[in-house]
């Protein structure tokens, strides 16, 4: 009886999990729609981005990523992580508290670390989780030409 309830939770857990995943995609291809200047990808996406995704999951794995008070396994939803910001996670509302960068930061592009005044922002969903980041015009344009992993 026990394992049947584990199992039971488990599952639970797991559709949860997905329903974030969904409102997290679904909510990137919003702003996307809303924005020009945001690139939506899921699923195949270039090599780069999902490397910086890769890092982000790693860092969950390894146990080195930092959470907001908010995020806890029991209650999955849409969470966020910024490439200039490496291992932190925060929900929906630390965002702009959290993972905001700062003028200077902002500037920055997350693949050269050159400054530029033209920052092509960018954001893919890996599950429930966004990942967004800004790469000046020459990066963006390297990154995109790249095949997709
Ligand atoms: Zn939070
Ligand atoms: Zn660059």
């Amino acid at each position: 009886m026990r394992h049947h309830d584990q199992a039971t939770t488990a599952t639970a857990l797991q559709d949860q999990a997905e329903a974030a995943a969904r409102q997290a995609s679904q909510a990137l291809r919003d702003a996307a729609l809303a924005d020009p200047h945001i690139t939506y990808s899921s699923g195949r996406a270039p090599l780069w981005v999902a490397a910086q995704l890769a890092n982000v999951y790693t860092a969950v794995r390894a146990g080195t990523a930092t959470y907001c008070p908010h995020i806890d396994a029991h209650h999955p939803r849409i969470v966020h992580a910024a490439v200039w910001a490496p291992g932190l996670i925060t929900c929906t509302d630390c965002v702009p508290e959290l993972l905001m960068p700062d003028p200077i930061e902002d500037d920055i592009c997350d693949r050269c670390h050159q400054l530029s005044d033209r920052l092509h922002p960018g954001a893919i969903a890996g599950g429930p989780l966004l990942l967004t980041y800004g790469l000046c015009p020459p990066c963006d344009a390297i990154v995109n030409q790249l095949p997709a992993a």
